[in-house]
């Protein structure tokens, strides 16, 4: 049976949900990690009714979302936590579009870059652990990627470096 349940979660729940598991440190800014109390409160989206901060220390903005799997798919904090449990529950992409009134292709996306993030994290296990580092479950792949990068260990293998370089030219 499909119906709307979005209505059932608060925007104020739903964003403490998201800020939990997405930004277990608290909100910071992407670029300088400044917390979010260093910044003011730039303006609200319109789909998603999110606050945008603009960072006092290097004048970038950023919400909830940014350098997440949820950002540029506009959903409201309900449909988002909605949508990641039905994910995480095995739910299928048409019941899950249907239910949270969202576009196929987007509940496609997303259940597409967390697959690939919990297979990244966690090859040995087919069902991604919640508990776990789920905030590295919901990050995009791009910001992940250069995290990677970033740190110093384990430092890129041999034949990594190769790829990197190797192939810059062809
Ligand atoms: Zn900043």
């Amino acid at each position: 049976m499909e119906f709307p349940i979005t209505n059932l979660l608060s925007p104020e729940e739903s964003e403490g949900w998201i800020l939990e598991h997405f930004h277990p440190q608290g909100l910071k800014c992407p670029w300088c990690q400044a917390s979010v109390e260093r910044a003011n409160l730039f303006r609200v989206t319109r789909k998603s009714q999110l606050q945008v901060y603009r960072c006092r220390e290097c004048k970038h903005i950023y919400n909830l979302y940014t350098n997440t799997v949820l950002q540029q798919h506009h959903l409201t904090p309900q449909q988002a936590v909605l949508l990641l449990r039905g994910i995480l529950k095995g739910e299928t992409t048409n019941d899950l579009a249907a239910e949270l009134e969202l576009n196929y292709l987007t509940v496609l996306t997303l259940r597409r870059e967390i697959q690939e993030n919990a297979e990244h994290l966690q090859p040995e296990t087919p069902v991604p652990d919640l508990e776990a580092e789920s905030d590295e479950l919901f990050q995009n792949a791009g910001e992940k990627r250069s995290k990677v990068r970033q740190s110093a260990s384990p430092s890129p293998s041999a034949s990594q470096q190769t790829a990197r370089t190797g192939h810059v030219r062809e």
